[in-house]
C-alpha cells in the first residue's frame, strides 16, 4: 500500500476514507453508511450534499472566486454582512470575515482591545474567560481557553490564562446547589475584576454553552443577565463565543438569544457554512465600531481569504435554506424530542451521568458511578471508546472533556444536521 503524506490528528492511526455523503450520511470508500450524528465537528448542520449550496458555489466561481480585501469589496461578502446585520440581536451590524473559528475569536480580542486603545484607555488589555472553555487552537485564542488538554504543550506560549470557573451546575465548582448557590459562578467574574482591576480588562469572553471542554454545559437561569450586569457596571465587554452555538444549532439563532442577552462582540464559524467551505466571523455592534470610525478607521487583522467571494457566496446559500426550511424551529423542537430520549439513557447505562443541552447541541457525560459523580480515570478513555464502537455501529458522535478541570473527565456531544428527522 502506498504510504500516506498527510499529517492526521493521530498519525500513525488508519483512517477511513469517505467517498460521499448525502443528507444525514457519510459513505466510506468501502461502502459502510454512517449517520452523521454530530455534523463532523458539529459544523454540516444542513446535512451533506444539498443542492443548492453547491449551485451557488458553482455560480459564483464561474463570476469570480478570489478577491483581495484591501482592494476590493465583492458583491456576495456585501451581501452576507447585510444578511448577518438583519439576522444578528441588536446593534451587532457590522461583520469582519475570516476563515475559522479560531480566528473568529482571537479577531473579537484584538477589535475589543483596539476599541478601548481608541477610547485612549490604553491598559486595557486583558480579556478574562473562563475554565472549562474552547475558543481555537491559535495562540491567541488558546490563550482563552480553558481546555487543559489542548494547552498543555504550549502554556509558555500562552498570553493569558481563563480565571473564572464554569457555570457547572451537574458538578458545581463551588459546590453548591441552584438557587442557593446565588450564582456565585457568575459573581466570580466581579471578585476577579476586582482583584484585577477593571482599568486592566478589556472583555470576557464566554461560549453560550460550552460544547468542546464541557459537553453542552447549559448555565442556570440568571446566569447571563448577572454577567452581562457585572460587565457593564466595569466597563468589560462581552463576547460570546457563538463558534458552536450559532446559526441555529441551540434552537434559537444565536444562543444568547436564549437568555435575551446582547453581547457587544459575537464570533461565528463552523454552521454560517455549514462545511461547505471555510468562513467565520466577527460581528460587532455599533457601539463597538464607532470609536474606530471615529478613530484610526482600520481593524489592525485581517487574512488573504478574509471576505473570500466563494466562501460569502456559501454562507449566503446556507442561511436562505435555513430560513426556507425553519430549521433553526426545527432545531429546538427536534431537540426536545432527541434530549428526551437521551435522557432514558441514564436509566439504561451505568456510566451516563448527565444528559443535557438546548436544540440538537446535546452532551453526555460520563461517570464511573452516578451517586458520587466520580469520573473515570483519564487512562480509561471511556469517550475514545464510545465514540468508537459507535463507528462501527455507524453513528459518528463528538468527543468532549468534562469532569473535575485538570484531572480527567468524559463526554460526547450528539448534534445532528438540523435537517435530521426523528426516525433517522
Ligand atoms: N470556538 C468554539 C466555541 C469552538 O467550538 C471552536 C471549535 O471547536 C472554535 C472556537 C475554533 O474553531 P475552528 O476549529 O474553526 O478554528
Amino acid at each position: 500500500m502506498m504510504r500516506s503524506h498527510l499529517i492526521k490528528p493521530i498519525l500513525d492511526e488508519e483512517y477511513k476514507q469517505i467517498s460521499h455523503g448525502s443528507g444525514v450520511y457519510l459513505y466510506d470508500t468501502d461502502g459502510k453508511k454512517y449517520l452523521d450524528g454530530s455534523s463532523g465537528a458539529v459544523t454540516c448542520s444542513i446535512g451533506h450534499g444539498v443542492k443548492e449550496v453547491i449551485n451557488a458555489m458553482h455560480d459564483q466561481a464561474k463570476k469570480v472566486s478570489f478577491v483581495y480585501r484591501s482592494q476590493f469589496t465583492n458583491e456576495p461578502a456585501e451581501r452576507l454582512a447585510e444578511k448577518l446585520a438583519q439576522l444578528a440581536p441588536g446593534d451587532l451590524n457590522w461583520s469582519f470575515f475570516v476563515n475559522s473559528g479560531s480566528e473568529a475569536t482571537e479577531t473579537a480580542m484584538k477589535i475589543a482591545i483596539q476599541y478601548w486603545q481608541e477610547k485612549g484607555k490604553h491598559q486595557k488589555s486583558k480579556i478574562l474567560s473562563r475554565w472549562m472553555s474552547y475558543h481555537g487552537i491559535t495562540i491567541g485564542s488558546l490563550s482563552l481557553s480553558g481546555h487543559t488538554e489542548r494547552r498543555a504543550r504550549f502554556v509558555p506560549l500562552l498570553d493569558a490564562n481563563p480565571v473564572i470557573s464554569p457555570p457547572y451546575c451537574y458538578r458545581c465548582p463551588f459546590d453548591r446547589t441552584y438557587p442557593g448557590c446565588q450564582l456565585k459562578c457568575a459573581t466570580e467574574l466581579e471578585t476577579a475584576i476586582n482583584r484585577i482591576g477593571s482599568d486592566h480588562i478589556a472583555a470576557f469572553v464566554v461560549e453560550p454553552l460550552v460544547g468542546a471542554a464541557g459537553g453542552a454545559i447549559v448555565p442556570p437561569a440568571g446566569y447571563y443577565e448577572k454577567i452581562r450586569d457585572i460587565c457593564d457596571r466595569n466597563q468589560i465587554l462581552l463576547i460570546a463565543d457563538e463558534v458552536m452555538t450559532g446559526i441555529g444549532r441551540t434552537g434559537k439563532m444565536f444562543a444568547m438569544e436564549h437568555w435575551s442577552v446582547q453581547p457587544d462582540i459575537i464570533a461565528l464559524g463552523k454552521g454560517l457554512s455549514a462545511g461547505y467551505t471555510p468562513i467565520a466571523a466577527t460581528l460587532v455592534s455599533d457601539s463597538i465600531i464607532e470609536p474606530i470610525l471615529t478613530g484610526s478607521k482600520l481593524i489592525m487583522s485581517g487574512h488573504t481569504y478574509s471576505a473570500n467571494p466563494q466562501s460569502a457566496a456559501v454562507a449566503l446559500a446556507v442561511l436562505t435554506y435555513i430560513e426556507k426550511h425553519s430549521l433553526v424551529e426545527a432545531s429546538h423542537s427536534k431537540g426536545i424530542f432527541l434530549l428526551n430520549e437521551l435522557q432514558q439513557f441514564k436509566k439504561k447505562f451505568t456510566i451516563v451521568g448527565d444528559v443535557r443541552g438546548k436544540g440538537l447541541l446535546i452532551g453526555i457525560e460520563f461517570v464511573s458511578n452516578t451517586n458520587t459523580k466520580l469520573p473515570f480515570k483519564k487512562d480509561c478513555k471511556v469517550t475514545n471508546l464510545v465514540i468508537k464502537q459507535a463507528q462501527i455501529n455507524g453513528l459518528l458522535i463528538y468527543p468532549s472533556t468534562a469532569g473535575i478541570e485538570g484531572v480527567s473527565g468524559d463526554a460526547i456531544l450528539v448534534a445532528p444536521p438540523l435537517t435530521i428527522t426523528e426516525t433517522e
